[in-house]
């Protein structure tokens, strides 16, 4: 086991990977921007750097400063969390140049799986169902144009290298495809430096659902089932629960073993989320994988015991997993909302500043994953999430009454957050029936 790992990252996030160090009995070293200097996380870290000021580029993005501060703490590893650096196969090779172990994937397997053209040729190879649309990037107008017909429309349009739900656009007729096609290379060429994009079948009435892989440096990959993470803003996940409602078992076991099998043909150590669509007759098409730790990892936690930031840690130092697939069972049902620092009656705008009051819900089945106390500031730097609130219960129906009731319980000001959305959806009733789709969140805000 290491000895001392260095934590790339902030917030919620490097909290959890302190708390799995703590446990495993392994010194942490958390890294911070001028920004987070009173973060009070940092005090439960056994050391804290500043790598500089709030601007994620000359921070949390700053490869340099990042790998000065391991050298100087003398880490044995880096944890990168999600975002940031997280999916940098450049990063990752940095580290092993500079013999610090990177906790994820080798950058070879996330070249092949992050990108997300060279995964649809992986997972194609590895019989994986991928969605209809172009074998690889397109080059030119006729070709798309060639390829839309066949499939027919709607098509999307996508990034190669695209990620957070940027760079898709979605074409109903030959005319906007073809007035899309360059304009979307070029803002992929300036948002992610790869001006690569492909296009795909549009499915109007998916479900979003995902398999929780984990892999090991020995062969070995198994899945945590699946999560259901239809409920959606603007392509960002909004709720997310395991398992998903609804999905026949024979078609469950047929895309959590499809997942496995394509961590296991990318060699792939560490934890990933192997993402698809399904279609209304449970059909399920691959979107991408997501080669990191997940914000909503611990929907799976809490339905199959298993500690997936440890279980990460564990096989970057070189251990076999400790878990066989027969081993894993799914254990009543779990939800989260994710509590951003926003306000949903003014358009989502980010509601940053100091909470003066913070009442944490608590009892029975709750599980709060957060960096805030009351008299933290928000930063205006970063993302809006604050915490993620999580319940698990004997069945999804108790779940939700569960969430609903932690929810109340909940009170935060003077900041605004999500929790008055997430409470009325809570009581929605076509979201308790199980199965919304993925736009079922826009309709309903329109
Ligand atoms: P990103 O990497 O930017 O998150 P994804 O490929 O994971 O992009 O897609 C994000 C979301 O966009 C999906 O959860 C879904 O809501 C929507 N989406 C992506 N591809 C399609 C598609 N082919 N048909 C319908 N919706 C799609």
């Amino acid at each position: 086991m290491f000895r001392r790992i260095l934590i790339a990252n902030r917030g919620e996030i490097a909290l959890r990977v302190i708390r799995a160090c703590r446990e495993l009995g392994v010194e942490s070293v958390c890294v911070y921007s001028t920004a987070d200097k009173d973060a009070p996380y940092l005090k439960l870290a056994d050391r804290a750097i500043c790598i500089g000021p709030g601007p994620a580029k000359e921070s949390y993005l700053n490869i340099p400063r990042i790998i000065s501060a391991a050298e100087m703490a003398d880490v044995d590893a880096i944890h990168p969390g999600y975002g940031f650096l997280s999916e940098r196969a450049e990063f990752a090779q940095i580290c092993r140049d500079c013999k610090i172990e990177f906790i994820g994937p080798s950058p070879e397997a996330m070249a092949k799986l992050g990108d997300k053209v060279e995964c649809k040729k992986t997972a194609k190879a590895n019989k994986v169902p991928i969605f209809p649309g172009s074998e690889g990037a397109i080059e030119d107008e006729d070709e798309a144009a060639k390829i839309a017909a066949e499939i027919g429309y709607p098509v999307i349009i996508k990034a190669s290298a695209g990620g957070g739900g940027r760079g898709m656009r979605v074409c109903h007729n030959e005319a906007t495809l073809r007035s899309n096609i360059k304009q979307a290379s070029t803002e992929a060429q300036a948002a992610f430096g790869n001006g690569a994009v492909f296009i795909e079948k549009f499915l109007e009435h998916a479900r979003h659902v995902e398999v929780q892989c984990l892999g090991d440096k020995h062969g070995h990959a198994i899945h945590l089932y699946e999560r259901d993470c239809s409920m959606q803003r603007r392509h960002q996940k909004v709720i997310e629960e395991a398992p998903g409602p609804g999905i026949d078992r024979r078609k469950r076991d047929a895309v959590c073993e499809a997942a496995a099998r394509l961590i296991k043909a990318a060699e792939y150590s560490g934890a990933a989320t192997v993402e698809f669509l399904m279609d209304e007759k449970q059909n399920f098409y691959m979107l991408e994988v997501n080669t990191r730790v997940q914000v909503e990892h611990p929907v799976t936690e809490l339905i199959t015991g298993i500690d997936i930031v440890k279980t990460m840690i564990r096989v970057a130092a070189g251990e076999e997993l400790p878990y066989k697939q027969r081993d894993i069972t799914i254990r009543g049902h779990a939800i989260e909302c994710r509590i951003n620092a926003e306000d949903p009656d003014k358009g989502f705008r980010p509601s940053a500043g100091k909470i003066d009051t913070w009442h944490a819900p608590g009892g029975p089945g709750v599980r709060l994953d957060t960096h805030v106390v009351q008299g933290y500031t928000v930063p205006p730097n970063y993302d809006s999430m604050i915490g993620k609130l999580l319940v698990h219960a004997d069945t999804r129906d108790e779940a939700l009454t569960r969430m609903a009731r932690a929810l109340r319980e909940f009170t935060v000001g003077p900041i605004k957050t999500t929790i008055p959305l997430q409470l009325r959806l809570m009581e929605n009733s076509d979201f308790r029936k199980g199965g919304i789709d993925i736009h079922f969140l826009e309709r309903m805000l329109k």
